[in-house]
């Protein structure tokens, strides 16, 4: 199979590599923690202090099985969660980080914490509540090359 696939954009078909990572396992991470959030009007429910039981759902992409038969040890995502465990559960997210703590942006933090551990990793998605989910990816960034 080749390895060079076309990519429809909205309006153009570029010709790019195929990426052939054809297995993604993701792994679910949970942690309670107080936080209120800066730069919101006072009568935003947000700039109260108020808590969370945080979701943090964890991807990682191959393109091929390890010898096991395992895109990764799910035993090797332990320090996630020691990590989290030790730095954000049941915390005043004010005082555990030193930035506004919003889903976003803990979510990027936490893939900025572990993207050198797990370069099979590409998305990290923090949930605050069940039905809202923020999910960091640099790969979101990453525009196909044009070659043809
Ligand atoms: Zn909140």
């Amino acid at each position: 199979m080749s390895d060079i696939v076309d990519v429809h954009l909205l309006n153009e078909t570029v010709k790019t590599k195929q990426l052939n990572k054809m297995y993604k396992i993701s792994k679910e991470f949970h942690f309670s923690a107080a936080h209120k959030l800066e730069g919101l009007p006072a009568d935003h429910p947000c700039s109260n202090l108020h808590g969370h039981n945080y979701i943090v759902i964890v991807e990682l992409e191959a393109s091929e099985l390890n010898e096991v038969g395992f895109v990764t040890d799910y035993r090797k995502l332990s320090p996630i969660k020691e990590f989290i465990d030790k730095y954000l559960d049941h915390q005043n997210l004010n005082d555990a980080l030193d930035f506004n703590p919003t889903v976003e942006n803990i979510a990027k933090f936490l893939f900025k914490t572990f993207e050198k551990t797990f370069p099979q990793m590409v998305t990290i998605t923090v949930k605050e509540t069940p039905g809202i989910a923020v999910t960091y990816s640099p790969m979101f960034d990453a525009h196909p090359d044009k070659i043809g």
